[in-house]
C-alpha cells in the first residue's frame, strides 16, 4: 500500500504559532480565569530520565459537583505496553526508530490533593490516563494537586523522544482532560493526527539540565542560574493549550523582532537560516494581517529531529530536519505557524474536528503565497495540485477498498490509515474552504477568517460555531454548502475536465 502513496504529500503533524504583542488584553483576560500549572524538573540527560513535582490549582468551572480529576499521560503513548492507543504505527515503524524500539513511559510516584495523599487510579489498559479523586469539588471551588512522576525519554524521532540531534520534550507531563457536558474527555494517543484537546492555562516550568545544552522553550524566559555544570532556566507561559521544551548540544540561534515579538530560528546543520527566519517572519506578519493580531511574545521556530513534517505548540513548532526540499521546508515552517492561530488560539478537539484546524493551516499556507510573491507560488497552484492529488487518492483507494467514505467528520480513531486522514482532513480541508472562497468571493472569505477568529479567540471552536461565524461574516446561507463537504456527499471533479 505504502509505495501507491509515495506520492503523498509528508504528513504534517502539527503546527503552532504565536501571535505577537499587539494582542496582550486577549491573554491578559484569558489568563485570568484557567488552572495554573506549576512544574519543576530535573532533567538527566546522560540516562535520558526526568524527574518532576507538579502543582496544579484546578478550579471547577463547571456547574457540576465534581468528584475527580482525570489527567492524560501522554507518554505511555511510547510503552511497549500501549496497543489501542500508541504513537507510531507499523507503517511508520522504521523511521520513527532508527535504532529500533526504544521504551518510552511515565510513571506516577505520588499525588497529593491539597496537601494530603491520595490513592490515585491510572487506566490499566493503556495507562493513559490518571484519575485523581478530589472529593467534593463544588463549582467554583478550587483544588491543589501536586503530582510527583518521572520520565523514561524514548529514543525516537517523535514528540517526545529524543535523536541525534535534539531531545523533545512534547505532551510530557500529566495534563487535565477538558470537562465536557458528558463528563472528562479521556480519548489516547493515536499515530494518525494530533490526538490532543487541552485547555487554556497559565504555566511556570523551571528545569535544571546539563549547561552545554541548550534549551528552547515555550513561553517567556523568567530567570536563569548556574552551578557547577547545571543550568536552571523558568519560564512562564500564560493562557496557552500545552507546554513543550527541545534541548540540544547543536542549536545556534537567529533572532528577530517582528511588532514587539521575538522570533527565533533554533536550527543546526542549515546554509539557508537567514531564508528560513525570513520565511517565520513573513508568516507572522502575513497572519496577523490576514487572521489577526499574534497575541504572546515569542515565537521560536525550532529544527528538531522528527519523523513528521512538524508539530505545533504554544510559542512553539517543531520543523523535521528529515526534509530535503527547500520549498517543502518553508511550506512546513509556514503550516505550523499558522496553527497558533488555528489550534492555539482557536482551539478545537483534534481528535474530534481535525479538518478546523489542519484545514485552516493548510488554507492559511495557500494564501500566504498569493501575499509572499517570492516564493513563486500561487494559491491556484496549491489548490490545483491539492484537487489533483486528492483525485488520485480517490481512484487509488477505490481499488483498495470497496468503498470509500469521503466524509471529513470523523473522530481520528475512525480512520483507516495515516494516509486517509491526511487526504480528508488536511486535502479536502483546503478544498472546502477554497470552494466556500469560491462561493461567497476572496474578500469576504479572509472577513470569514478574521470574524471566525474573533469570534473564537481562547475558546474551543466546533463546526456549528465555525459555520456561524462564516455565516455572519458572509451574510450568505453555508450550513447546507460546508456539511455537504463534511458528510462526504459532495462530489469533486478536475478543473477543466
Ligand atoms: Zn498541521
Amino acid at each position: 500500500m505504502k509505495k501507491y502513496f509515495s506520492f503523498a504529500l509528508i504528513l504534517i503533524m502539527g503546527c503552532f504559532l504565536f501571535v505577537g504583542c499587539g494582542n496582550q488584553d486577549l491573554v491578559a483576560k484569558a489568563s485570568s480565569n484557567v488552572n495554573n500549572y506549576e512544574i519543576v524538573a530535573n532533567l538527566d540527560y546522560q540516562n535520558k530520565t526526568l524527574q518532576a513535582t507538579e502543582n496544579i490549582e484546578y478550579k471547577n468551572r463547571s456547574e457540576k459537583v465534581l468528584q475527580e480529576i482525570k489527567f492524560h499521560l501522554h507518554p505511555n503513548a511510547f510503552s511497549a505496553d500501549a496497543e489501542k492507543n500508541k504513537s507510531v504505527s507499523e507503517a511508520q515503524f522504521e523511521r520513527a526508530y532508527p535504532n529500533g524500539f526504544s521504551e518510552g513511559n511515565i510513571t506516577i510516584e505520588s499525588v497529593k490533593v491539597n496537601n494530603n495523599p491520595v490513592e490515585f487510579e491510572i487506566e490499566p489498559e493503556e495507562k493513559q490516563i490518571l484519575t485523581v479523586p478530589t472529593g467534593v469539588l463544588n463549582p467554583n471551588q478550587t483544588v491543589e494537586i501536586e503530582i510527583q512522576f518521572s520520565l523514561t525519554i524514548p529514543c525516537v524521532h517523535h514528540r517526545f523522544g529524543y535523536g541525534e540531534d535534539t531531545l523533545n520534550l512534547g505532551n510530557w507531563y500529566p495534563i487535565a482532560c477538558v470537562l465536557e457536558e458528558d463528563g472528562f474527555f479521556d480519548g489516547g494517543y493515536s499515530p494518525t493526527g494530533d490526538p490532543f484537546y487541552s485547555d487554556l492555562a497559565n504555566y511556570n516550568v523551571t528545569l535544571t539540565y546539563d549547561k552545554n545544552l541548550t534549551l528552547v522553550s515555550t513561553g517567556e524566559l523568567l530567570k536563569e542560574s548556574e552551578e557547577n555544570n547545571k543550568k536552571t532556566s523558568s519560564y512562564r507561559a500564560l493562557a496557552v493549550r500545552d507546554f513543550a521544551m527541545v534541548l540540544s548540544e547543536k542549536f545556534e540561534v537567529k533572532t528577530a523582532t517582528v511588532e514587539n515579538v521575538t522570533v527565533n530560528y533554533y536550527y543546526y546543520d542549515d546554509e539557508k537560516s537567514d531564508e528560513n527566519l525570513n520565511t517565520a517572519i513573513n508568516a507572522l506578519n502575513t497572519f496577523n494581517e490576514m487572521i489577526g493580531q499574534y497575541p504572546y511574545s515569542v515565537l521560536n521556530v525550532v529544527k528538531t529531529d522528527f519523523l513528521h513534517g512538524g508539530m505545533e505548540y504554544p510559542m512553539l513548532v517543531y520543523i523535521s530536519d528529515d526534509i530535503t526540499q527547500d520549498s517543502e521546508y518553508t511550506n512546513v515552517i509556514v503550516h505550523e505557524i499558522a496553527h497558533q492561530w488555528w489550534y492555539g488560539i482557536v482551539g478545537d478537539n483534534e481528535t474530534a474536528y481535525g479538518w478546523i484546524d489542519e484545514g485552516l493551516a493548510e488554507y492559511s499556507t495557500a494564501l500566504f503565497y498569493d501575499k509572499n510573491s517570492q516564493y513563486g507560488l500561487t494559491s491556484e497552484e496549491v489548490i490545483s495540485n491539492s484537487l489533483s492529488a486528492y483525485l488520485l487518492f480517490c481512484d487509488v483507494y477505490r481499488e483498495v477498498y470497496d468503498n470509500l467514505d469521503t466524509s471529513m467528520n470523523r473522530s481520528l480513531y475512525n480512520f483507516n490509515t495515516e494516509t486517509e486522514y491526511v487526504y480528508l482532513t488536511y486535502v479536502k480541508g483546503v478544498l472546502m474552504f477554497d470552494s466556500v472562497a469560491d462561493l461567497i468571493g476572496d474578500a469576504k472569505m479572509e472577513k470569514c477568517l478574521k470574524t471566525f477568529y474573533e469570534d473564537n479567540a481562547m475558546k474551543f471552536a466546533t463546526p456549528t460555531t465555525l459555520i456561524q461565524s462564516f455565516e455572519k461574516a458572509s451574510g450568505k446561507n453555508l450550513q447546507s454548502f460546508i456539511i455537504s463537504w463534511l458528510d462526504g456527499s459532495v462530489v469533486l471533479e478536475q478543473i477543466n475536465g
